[in-house]
């Protein structure tokens, strides 16, 4: 099986960074500017974020000792919990320890044998295990194509269904069609969960995310999930809805119930992120600029960007040899962005991920520019 990963250049490797995230980073000593981190807003070392996790942990310890329904459920949980629902304009909010188990939970706990889940095709592996993982019935439709989940839902039987989507879709940045998703999960009778991983804290003008940039509710989008390792710059993760779909999931997710609390520090430094990223909008705006900057440069390059409006910019080059020679390349002139080949994307789908952030300033994303400009030079400016 490794030999085969490696003659297949799908062989997975690990940077150690020695150095916190930042817009460089440091790696055997050597400092990389880096454009691969899904730490949006530069929250992940932000002095405040940090001084919070201190004082969590000389007030609360360093565990949380138990899972939240024994004694694990702290005064740091269940304040980033009312802030949570807050901030997403919802009844509650349940914090899960990571966004892969909140989405396991949730799918399994709502969906059960007879029931039919439907989930786009590119959706975020932790979406595509859940929908296998529980004993639903897991129906998969084309990337986007509303007619196609329109013809599932009208053919399919099932008393439940469960529409899932990613609200920004992880390898490729862009939105999920929000409004249609809900209108088409209405005229079904069918409940809408979407992972909003890379939405909140980046879309919409007070960061609520792609809920918030196609102004929906509670009403259109029953179920959100939000992960806190993104541009929150923690960890963790929650789910917010109704009174009654949070005490299910008290009562009945199994990667809920079944698994130590995070840390109580981690809740505090959660509570001092979400406050910055909810006070200062000018990361946003900063982000924004750089997304369009980025896309302007790229787009004078002749480069082939995607039709993504999120800090997420793939470039999409096929083949993963060349996207593993394309990484190195650019790992040569100090820039670090992945190489992301299948299976976290399609065959033929390799791409170099690259991730703005507020963190960058409008010279690096130059410099990335520059770099891409050297190592993806168009064949035809090259001969003219
Ligand atoms: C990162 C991600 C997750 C997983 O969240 P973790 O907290 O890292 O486990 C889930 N869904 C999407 C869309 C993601 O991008």
């Amino acid at each position: 099986m490794l030999a085969r990963q490696k003659t297949h250049h799908l062989y997975r490797t690990r940077h150690v960074l020695e150095s916190p995230q930042g817009a460089e980073v440091i790696i055997d000593g050597r400092r990389y500017l880096s454009f691969c981190s899904n730490d949006y807003l530069g929250l992940a070392s932000h002095p405040a974020v940090v001084r919070a996790l201190h004082e969590g942990a000389s007030e609360y310890g360093a565990g949380s000792g138990a899972a939240h329904l024994v004694t694990g459920h702290s005064l740091p949980h269940h304040a980033l919990e009312e802030e949570l629902a807050a901030f997403t304009g919802r009844p509650r909010a349940l914090l899960f320890s990571t966004g892969y188990m909140a989405n396991l939970g949730v799918v399994a706990a709502l969906a059960e044998r007879g029931d039919t889940v439907f989930e786009d095709r590119l959706n975020h592996a932790s979406l595509i295990d859940a929908g296998l993982l529980s004993q639903a019935r897991l129906r998969r439709y084309p990337h986007a194509d509303m007619e196609a989940l329109e013809r599932q839902l009208a053919g399919d039987a099932a008393e439940h269904k469960l529409i899932v989507s990613d609200g920004v879709f992880s390898m490729d940045g862009d939105i999920a069609p929000l409004s249609r998703l809900a209108a088409l999960a209405q005229g079904h009778h069918a409940w809408l969960m979407i992972d909003d991983a890379h939405g909140l804290g980046v879309l919409g003008p007070s960061g609520g995310g792609t809920l918030e940039h196609f102004g929906l509710g509670l009403d259109d989008v029953p179920i959100l999930i939000g992960t806190l390792g993104k541009a929150f710059g923690t960890f963790g993760a929650f789910v917010a809805g109704s009174e009654e779909l949070i005490e299910t999931l008290i009562q009945k997710a199994r990667t809920y119930i079944y698994t130590t609390a995070l840390p109580p520090a981690i809740a505090q430094a959660t509570r001092a992120s979400l406050k910055l990223m909810r006070q200062e909008g000018w990361r946003r705006e900063h982000l924004h600029q750089l997304v369009a900057r980025f896309r302007a440069g790229a787009q004078q390059l002749g480069l082939a960007l995607s039709p993504s409006q999120t800090p997420i910019q793939p470039l999409i080059v096929g083949d993963a040899a060349r996207a593993v020679a394309l990484s190195e390349a650019l790992m040569q002139r100090g820039i670090l962005i992945s190489a992301i080949r299948p299976p976290t994307v399609p065959e033929g789908g390799a791409r170099l991920r690259i991730t703005l952030s507020a963190m960058h300033n409008e010279a690096q994303v130059d410099r990335l520019l520059e770099a891409l400009g050297e190592i993806l030079a168009v064949p035809a400016a090259v001969e003219a």
